[in-house]
């Protein structure tokens, strides 16, 4: 199976680069290797009109419009985008944007491959024609790594967070603005709760405490595959209280039934990283990365981040005239200038959120506040760690 141009990855980035990639050159030959048949993430994605556009090529074709529709509702998206100072944006579900783009993918020709890449060498053995090699694996990426090395980062941490997931039986409110500041002032973290829709009977809930590195440090490891119960009794202090206390208010409050036993927790980082090189040659090949291989920013912004880099990156690559060597300098130096800008955003919402944390505990302490919840309420609300959300 000949490939000009192979991918690893055929997640929303990976297959969006590969289509911009075959929009400028359709002449290509393009592969994309991608582990799973079937996608298995169904969260929902904001994305915005301008990730679409932003250095993208435009066809004007049916398969155009057809992809646009099915992802925004919209078949020309240039029109809407000039209609509209602020662009928009639309929620889409991962595994349905994966799909449409999927679909937009194969009537452009471009061939999917089905098969787990273990390797750059195996990558290699398996298309010895191809010299131009793109690793969309995601934030993980086994390709990163064995072609940049384990140190192939510049991270930085913005925030710790332990995110609790759980049920509520049937419809469960949100607390609103001011129930939610009012709260605010009687945690010890900052806490932001998502409050999905009812399904079959039940809510799904999602709080997410914004903690200090010795409450993270000192919370045993918990992912979202492996993670704590809400009660384990080895969670911190000062965390076991913020969960009792935020659940005792959204039991009078929002009106919620917890579902018990269904709290589960796990613990991650908000950073922001991205590779030091982008592209290397490694023998006669070269290797680029894209997507969360690349590089990432908290805030629901790294997919918009990743496409409009991989609009970019399709540019280079489809360049005939362009020696490989030259696509290598030309997205090392585009790069850092698109991911500084990205940066400076995340560190932006970043700062803003720090001010808010700031904010409610200088107002927590004043007693002419009005933005509160009364005495008693405070006293009802402000649970020790062991009465948990079952009690
Ligand atoms: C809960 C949540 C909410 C988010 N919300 C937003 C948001 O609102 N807006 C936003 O911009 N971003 C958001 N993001 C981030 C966004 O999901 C990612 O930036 C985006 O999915 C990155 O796409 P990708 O293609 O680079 O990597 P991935 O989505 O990780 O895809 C990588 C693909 O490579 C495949 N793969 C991996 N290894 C191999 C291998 N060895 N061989 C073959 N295939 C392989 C995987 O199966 C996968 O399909 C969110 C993320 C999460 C977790």
């Amino acid at each position: 199976m000949c490939a000009d141009i192979v991918f690893i990855g055929g997640g929303p980035v990976g297959l969006w680069t590969a289509i911009q990639t075959k929009k400028n050159n359709p002449g290509l030959a393009i592969t994309v290797y991608e582990r799973h048949e079937t996608y298995q993430r169904s969260h929902v994605l904001r994305l915005q009109h301008a990730s679409l556009l932003l250095w993208a090529k435009t066809n004007n074709d049916e398969a155009e419009a057809a992809f646009f529709e099915e992802v925004t509702g919209n078949k020309d998206l240039r029109q809407v985008f000039a209609r509209s100072a602020m662009a928009g944006a639309v929620y889409v579900a991962t595994n349905d944007l994966e799909n449409a783009l999927k679909d937009y993918a194969a009537k452009l020709g471009i061939k999917i491959v089905y098969r787990k890449i273990e390797s750059p060498d195996e990558a290699e053995k398996l298309h010895p024609e191809c010299r131009l090699f793109v690793a969309a694996d995601g934030a993980r990426s086994k390709m990163r790594e064995a072609i940049f090395g384990a140190d192939a980062l510049d991270e930085t941490t913005l925030q710790r967070v332990v995110e609790m997931k759980y049920k509520a039986d049937g419809k469960a409110g949100t607390l609103g603005k001011r129930g939610i500041l009012k709260t605010a002032k009687i945690v010890n973290s900052q806490i932001f709760e998502y409050v999905g829709r009812e399904k079959n009977g039940a809510t799904p809930v999602t709080l997410r405490f914004f903690v200090d590195a010795e409450t993270y440090d000192k919370m045993p490891q918990a992912t979202f595959k492996d993670p704590l119960a809400h009660d384990d009794p080895r969670l911190p202090p000062s965390l076991a209280e913020d969960i009792a206390t935020y659940m005792a208010v959204r039991r009078e409050k929002a009106d919620e039934r917890y579902q018990p036993g269904s709290g589960k927790l796990s613990k991650l980082t908000l950073s922001v990283y991205r590779a030091k090189k982008f592209a290397a040659k490694r023998g006669d090949a070269v290797w680029f990365l894209a997507g969360d291989a690349a590089m990432g920013v908290p805030y629901f912004r790294s997919l918009n981040a990743g496409m409009i880099i991989g609009s970019q990156l399709g540019g280079i690559l489809a360049q005939d005239l362009l020696p490989r060597t030259g696509k290598v300098r030309a997205y090392n130096l585009l790069r850092p200038a698109d991911t500084t800008l990205e940066f400076m955003g995340a560190k932006g919402k970043n700062t803003g959120i720090k001010a808010l944390d700031a904010f409610r505990k200088i107002d927590g302490k004043n007693p002419a506040s009005l933005l509160k919840w009364s005495s008693r309420d405070r006293v009802r609300f402000r649970k020790r760690p062991d009465s948990g959300p079952d009690n």
